[in-house]
């Protein structure tokens, strides 16, 4: 049966972090501390190191079920288009088609791995794996694939 992988979109395979450092807004009122609410913000931020190569990997991988899950602000409505833009920037249509899921209630998906830098929206209360992307044991992408590659040994 095929595992199914769940990915994160900030801060695994998007760098809002960059975007917001560098945006004029984002030490302004009412931006300061809501950076997400920033207009515009999450059109067009740039991929993390390794990310668009692991996940086209990970979606190659025949017995890999990969969906995007990731949280928008909800107070940022646009926000919600330009991550479904974001990924058919990056990735093959007929690969990525359909597959964006955006919650704030992770822990409700059913599945086998979550890839997510933070433990918020149900992501640490996630029933399957959760890989913290960005800690001690999985710190980038190379560490999260070389994890893929050896449970498949
Ligand atoms: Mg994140």
């Amino acid at each position: 049966m095929k595992k199914i992988i769940y990915i994160d979109m900030d801060g695994v395979m998007a760098d809002f972090e960059k975007a917001r450092s560098n945006h004029p807004l984002s030490r302004t009122t009412p931006f300061r501390g809501r950076p997400d609410t920033i207009p515009g913000i999450y059109k067009d931020l740039v991929p993390i190191e390794g990310a668009i190569e692991s996940v086209n990997t990970l979606l190659d991988t025949p017995n890999y079920d990969v969906y995007f899950l990731s949280t928008a602000p909800w107070d940022n409505p646009e926000a919600w288009m330009h991550k479904r833009l974001w990924i058919d920037k990056y990735f093959e249509t007929r690969k990525i088609r359909k597959r964006l899921i955006l919650s704030h209630q992770k822990h409700l998906m059913i599945g086998d791995y979550l890839i997510d830098d933070r433990r918020f929206n149900g992501a640490s209360e996630f029933k399957g794996k959760w890989i913290h992307f960005g800690s001690k044991d999985y710190p980038d992408w190379m560490s999260v694939m070389d994890y893929f590659a050896n449970i498949n040994q």
